[in-house]
């Protein structure tokens, strides 16, 4: 049997006594490399059990430490990028820059999460009667649970507990089964900036363990990054278990070229955004929706992507690596076949495509489809394949109404050399995350992560004040001191 991947309760990594194991494979050659277990319910129970007990101390460790804690872990994270970004390569196939920053956008939550002490400063009203003041204070939950997705094996895990275990709480993650060596090694790395055991526990397997932390009586908040369907019934599941839930899903998002933008830096822009990450992005631009004259430049945005080609982590000059399974990639070929029959043009066709030397990967080609209709399956469903589809409206308020009738709301950007097209858009449009001459509008940690309608289910979203607010209450205190009761000396003065 290959590697097994371990278990981390209470502070040790363990071998699972499961029966069930779930390969983990090479994307680009399908070598099993490891093999995750299936948590069992007696080790789900330790791990809650475990994270139930360190909340006991470590809500009571002072705030300061906490962030100690953080900045530790950040300068370990950083010393070890390279050796993260290695691990992601071979378990989802990322390429070495690509894999590099998925950790660095990880840190720099990390680094958000060392600032906790200004950011569980609660607030003072002083006489709000006379003599009564009000003052709030910002108190940790218990223990919260991750469950994260395939596509951001290390920036999704840093994105929930950093926060969360800076605000005091403890932590059960469950990484996706697909890749799930990548946190491990970031627990490693936990561990050695201080973490104190059972702070934070990493469990594996599926559906069967995520259903154990969304029923447990002692976990009090969850937190989700995934698809739709899951997303919709995690946050349906954990609700009615009566949690606070937070479900990041699935996107459509949408690019609005209009005619007086920079050509070259639009087209610049829709290859990495579109293609890049082998487009397993929830933030990747999937449709391009070129206004009035600008829909000329098609052919030329068509023959940019056309030019770009996967390959192995290993090859510095592959764009992008494999997609994470054959499933995926036959799903991605299915739709990519209903597109063109259901009558979209297609410019750049590449499921046909090989990688010399790595004839078992799950590579797909670059692929862009021209005359595409709001009804047709290759707009309507998230592809997360390296699959763009452009579109052809009249006018700006075209567009946006075409972006607002979507369900989903995660990211969208506009190019334009217009300031009052940049402002209409910005003001109009409903998604929550708008980037305006850029194309993937990731928000820094001091900022959050702020998708709307079906692609977050919840109101507090992750990292930045909004996460502080997801893994805390907030106690309010109204006093009031009498000062006939102030006394010159005690009891024990005389
Ligand atoms: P997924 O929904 O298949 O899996 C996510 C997690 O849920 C995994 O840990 C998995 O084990 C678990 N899971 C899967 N099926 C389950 C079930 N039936 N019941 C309970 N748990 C289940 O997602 P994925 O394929 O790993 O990731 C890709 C998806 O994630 C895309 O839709 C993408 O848009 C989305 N995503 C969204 C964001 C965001 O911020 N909105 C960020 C990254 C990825």
């Amino acid at each position: 049997m290959s590697t097994q991947v371990q278990l981390f309760i209470g502070g040790e990594f363990v071998n699972s006594r499961t029966e069930q194991w779930i390969p983990v494979t090479n994307p680009a050659t399908q070598d099993v490399i490891a093999q995750a277990p299936c948590a069992t319910m007696d080790e789900m129970e330790q791990a809650i059990a475990s994270a139930k007990l360190a909340f006991k101390s470590w809500k009571e460790t002072p705030v300061s430490e906490r962030a100690r804690l953080m900045m530790r872990f950040a300068q370990l994270l950083k010393d070890h990028q390279a050796d993260i970004a290695e691990i992601i390569c071979q378990e989802l196939g990322k390429t070495v820059e690509d894999a590099k920053g998925d950790v660095w956008r990880g840190i720099e939550v990390v680094e958000q999460a060392a600032n906790i002490p200004s950011l569980m400063m609660g607030e003072t009203v002083e006489n709000v009667a006379r003599s009564i003041d009000t003052y709030s204070y910002i108190q940790p939950l218990g223990v919260c649970a991750g469950i994260t997705p395939f596509n951001f094996p290390a920036m999704i895990p840093l994105w929930m507990f950093p926060m969360a275990i800076a605000c005091g709480n403890t932590f059960v993650l469950k990484p996706s089964e697909q890749d799930p060596m990548t946190v491990n090694k970031i627990a490693e790395l936990f561990v050695q900036a201080g973490a104190p055991k059972g702070v934070l526990q990493v469990v594996h397997g599926g559906k069967a363990q995520v259903d154990v932390l969304l029923r447990h009586p002692d976990i009090k908040a969850v937190s989700f990054v995934g698809s739709v369907n899951v997303g919709q019934y995690i946050y349906k599941t954990g609700t009615e278990h009566l949690k606070r839930v937070q479900a990041f899903a699935g996107a459509k998002n949408h690019m609005v070229v209009m005619p007086d933008a920079n050509k070259q830096q639009v087209i610049n822009a829709l290859v990495g955004a579109s293609v890049g990450a082998a487009g397993q992005r929830c933030m990747a631009i999937s449709v391009a929706v070129f206004v009035g004259e600008a829909q000329n430049w098609i052919p030329e945005v068509a023959e940019a992507i056309s030019k770009v080609r996967p390959g192995v982590y290993t090859d510095p000059q592959a764009a992008y690596g494999p997609q994470i399974s054959p499933q995926a990639k036959a799903r991605i070929l299915s739709l990519i076949e209903q597109g063109k029959k259901e009558g979209a043009t297609c410019l750049v066709d590449g499921s046909g495509i090989e990688v010399e030397g790595y004839p078992n990967g799950n590579w797909v080609g670059p692929t862009v489809f021209s005359n595409v209709t709001r009804d047709m399956t290759v707009y309507k469903d998230e592809i997360f394949g390296p699959v763009l589809a452009t579109m052809a409206v009249d006018s700006l308020e075209q567009a946006i109404e075409l972006v607002n009738a979507s369900p989903y709301g995660n990211g969208t950007s506009i190019f334009t050399a217009s300031g009052a097209a940049a402002r209409k858009y910005q003001h109009e449009i409903e998604v929550g995350q708008v980037g305006i001459n850029i194309p993937i509008p990731v928000p820094l940690p001091f900022f959050s992560f702020t998708g709307w309608k079906g692609s977050f289910y919840g109101d507090q979203h992750a990292y930045g004040k909004q996460a502080v607010r997801f893994y805390t209450e907030t106690k309010t205190i109204t006093a009031r001191w009498f000062d006939d009761d102030i006394q010159v000396s005690g009891p024990n003065m005389s």
